[in-house]
């Protein structure tokens, strides 16, 4: 069975193989979701330690021909536990800010493994990744360039940095929000602009030109948008060269789609097979950034049914998680498989809308689903959310972000409590003249 990014096969199409029924009821690896349920109550996110390692242990394997740097891409799942988990299975981190930076660090990921893209970096960011020491800045602009030269000659330092090129490919990404890599988007720095940059290397003296990168775009399930983009990219290096600028690494990005429904996700080794050979004859170190094809499938978000209701001809199940929880669904028309936590053989098939309590129409974890019918009180498992799930969650509607949990070692270890309502109005004060100012209510 070939290796794809994601989709380690699962014994439930759309959960990762952590994942499974035991003597029906949905556990992870040796513990129950029930029990979990009832220990730290729901919403819940549940992570699968031992399954992000052996995503991560599945890249390495597959790239082990190359001199490789996996830096995990932080915005999937920002947890420290989680980040712990990646850096302690040997990989670095993709940031895309000062908070990631932070998160980063405190979570022990070593910053000569840590690499920083972005459109909008702020000097306060300069200046923390140039103190940490960290692998590259990942520069998307002549501004930008010319301002980490400021700050690193202020800091008599040389910053490390790769060009984010924009190859100009066209990334069949099932939303457009997710496409990074076409010439109008606004990531990256054209191929004439960047060859022109890398050319100039003397007006900034502190600068280090290190590295070259791309990142075309998400939930790719195809090799050949990252062959165009290696060929663009390669073409770069060649004639940079030729020209005698040298350079030390090549980051292809991340990207690498999963199956959110069971089918298969990129195929990594095929696409190893075609990126290692011209990166060794090239001298040229990878870098991989994965982020949802690491953490995507090691996560499920646990929810319990509050309430059922007819309207409109349909039948509407509504859950204690909705948007606030998940929001993939409603932003980009995300795809999550539900399954039930308690199989029950007898239930009967429903065609239903699963939504949350959040105020709005667009509050849904799935539409027109058919699901055998839950009952108020029953819990569901929303499939693949270990990536941009957590990381995505806001407290609109003053709602409580849920705890998470990572399985390790066959514990439910709280790696974050369930936010408490003091936390939803910490930093807020009401200024002092409006307690006497105000009309009086009787
Ligand atoms: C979001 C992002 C990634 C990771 O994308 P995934 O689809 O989660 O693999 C990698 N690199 C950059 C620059 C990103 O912005």
């Amino acid at each position: 069975m070939p290796v794809s990014a994601g989709s380690p096969p699962g014994t439930i199409q759309g959960l990762g193989s952590g994942f499974s029924w035991k003597d029906g009821i949905l556990h992870c690896r040796e513990v129950s979701l029930e029990g979990m349920a009832r220990e730290f109550g729901t919403p819940l996110y549940i992570y699968d330690s031992e399954g992000i390692q052996a995503r991560i242990r599945e890249f390495r394997t597959a790239f082990q021909g190359v001199g490789f740097l996996l830096a995990y891409s932080v915005k999937a799942n920002g947890n420290l536990a989680v980040l712990n988990r990646v850096g302690r299975a040997g990989a670095g981190a993709d940031i895309v800010s000062g908070g990631e930076l932070h998160r980063a660090i405190s979570a022990g990921i070593p910053p000569e493994r840590i690499v920083f893209a972005g459109v909008g970096k702020t000097v306060p960011e300069m200046e923390a990744a140039l103190e940490a020491g960290i692998y590259a800045f990942h520069v998307e602009s002549e501004g930008e360039l010319k301002l980490l030269e400021e700050v690193a000659s202020r800091h008599g330092v040389q910053a490390p940095v790769g060009i984010r090129v924009n190859p100009d490919v066209e990334s069949p990404t099932p939303h457009e929000y997710t496409r990074t890599g076409h010439a109008a988007s606004k990531f990256g720095i054209p191929v004439a602009k960047a060859l022109e940059l890398y050319r100039s290397a003397p007006d900034y003296p502190h600068i280090r030109f290190r590295g070259i990168d791309v990142h075309i775009g998400s939930q790719i399930v195809k090799v050949e948008p990252y062959l165009a983009a290696l060929e663009t990219v390669l073409s770069m290096v060649d004639r940079l060269a030729d020209e005698g600028v040298e350079l030390e690494y090549l980051d292809l990005g991340g990207g690498f789609g999963v199956g959110y429904s069971g089918e298969p996700g990129l195929p990594l080794e095929e696409l190893a097979t075609r990126v290692i050979p011209p990166l060794t004859s090239r001298g040229l170190k990878l870098i991989l950034e994965p982020g949802r094809s690491v953490v995507g499938h090691a996560g499920v978000l646990l929810i319990r049914v509050l309430y059922r209701k007819e309207s409109g001809g349909k039948t509407f199940v509504i859950t204690d998680g909705g948007m606030t929880e998940l929001l993939r669904p409603s932003h980009y028309g995300g795809w999550h498989r539900i399954v039930p936590v308690q199989l029950r053989p007898d239930a009967r098939h429903r065609t239903v809308d699963i939504v949350g309590p959040v105020c709005e129409s667009g509050d849904f974890l799935a539409r027109n689903r058919e699901l055998p019918l839950p009952e108020p009180g029953d819990l569901l498992a929303v499939g693949t959310a270990g990536a941009y799930g957590f990381t995505m969650a806001s407290n609109y509607n003053a709602r409580l972000r849920p705890a998470e949990i990572l399985v390790e070692g066959g514990a439910p270890l709280l790696v974050r409590h369930r936010e408490k309502v003091e936390e939803l109005i910490r930093g807020e004060s009401i200024p002092s003249y409006t307690r006497d100012s105000g009309d009086s209510a009787t």
